[in-house]
């Protein structure tokens, strides 16, 4: 039995487990991915302060995770797959066996949104990415594609840059949304070419994909686009299946207290899985420390 249970092994729950380890509370993370969660996957993070030039996203996290095991947190890589809470405690279900906690921190984060568009699934992992930090080394040299308009998108395409022979950012509204240092460097980009108002019809290929075809909003024409990497960076969303109808949510994000606690007692959530308007690591770790501390009070009391 552990004092609690974080899910999710991103900046939010290991900066729970941070201070829960610190508090000496039993702490164990269950973690299905990459340990550092999404923030593991940027390569340059510059709005973290404490790093003035910035800092790659795997180096941070990999601190994030040492200064956890230092206070006797347990790093446990296993898929969640249903949460229960019972008498004897919150009951935790991954695809290796089961554990139990007196309180659960739920830190799952969100995943990137599907483009839906025919050939996406077809040919996922066999041109199409869903994370140019975690593919983009598979296109060195070749010509590949980002859709979408968002700080994310923006930094993919950057990234991609220095691998990819040409790049071409797909947005489908004139103007980016992303911030505007990154469009600075955006434009300043000779191998990335723009195409606006367009968006992505469907993806083609046999055996591996090697076209996009582009619907020209402007001139009512479709464009055949020749890649051989596509990489869809179109928003977020929730990852919480595995809370299912347990705590209260909006459109799958979860509702907390100020004290990151969810509509059930004892089971707190922090990070971007909550619902609130901004996602950032320094949110996240915010999250984190208030629930690590928040649950740290409730074993107390209970
Ligand atoms: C490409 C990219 C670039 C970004 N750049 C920046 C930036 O420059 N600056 C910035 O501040 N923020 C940036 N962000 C946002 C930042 O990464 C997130 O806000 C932050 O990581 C959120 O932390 P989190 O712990 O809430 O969730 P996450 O980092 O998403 O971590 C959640 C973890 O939970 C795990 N998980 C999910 N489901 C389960 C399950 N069922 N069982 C076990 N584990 C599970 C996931 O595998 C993941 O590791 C970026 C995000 C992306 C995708």
């Amino acid at each position: 039995m552990y004092d609690v249970i974080i899910i999710g092994a991103g900046p939010a729950g290991l900066t729970a487990g941070i201070y829960t380890g610190r508090a000496r509370l039993k702490t164990l993370i269950l973690e299905a991915g990459i340990i550092g969660g999404n923030a593991a996957l940027t390569d340059l993070i510059e709005n973290y302060p404490g790093f003035p030039f910035g800092i790659n996203g795997p180096d941070l996290m990999d601190s994030f995770v040492k200064q956890a095991e230092r206070f006797g947190v347990e790093l446990v890589q296993e898929e969640v797959t249903a949460i229960e809470n019972t008498p004897e405690g919150k009951k935790v279900v991954t695809t290796e066996g089961e554990y139990r906690g007196s309180a659960l921190i739920v830190t799952v984060g969100v995943k990137r949104r599907e483009l839906e568009v025919e050939g996406e699934k077809e040919f996922l992992g066999r041109g199409v990415s869903y994370c140019a930090t975690c593919d983009g080394a598979f296109f060195r040299g070749v010509p590949v594609a980002v859709v979408g308009g968002g700080d994310t998108a923006v930094k993919e395409a950057l990234y991609l840059a220095g691998i990819a022979s040409r790049v071409y950012l797909i947005h489908r509204r004139e103007e980016f949304r992303a911030n505007p240092a990154l469009l600075e460097r955006l434009y300043a980009t000779d191998n990335i070419e723009l195409k606006l108002n367009r968006v992505v019809k469907n993806i083609k290929g046999s055996g591996l994909m090697n076209k996009l075809v582009l619907y020209d909003k402007v001139s009512g024409e479709d464009e055949d686009l020749e890649v051989e990497g596509f990489f869809v960076s179109i928003g977020m969303v929730a990852a919480g299946d595995i809370i299912g109808d347990l705590v209260e949510t909006r459109d799958g994000y979860i509702v907390t207290d100020d004290h990151m606690q969810t509509s059930v007692e004892g089971i707190f959530a922090a990070g971007d899985i909550c619902a609130k308007q901004f996602r950032q690591v320094a949110t996240a770790v915010g999250d984190g420390a208030v629930a690590g501390m928040a649950v740290t009070e409730y074993l107390k009391e209970s």
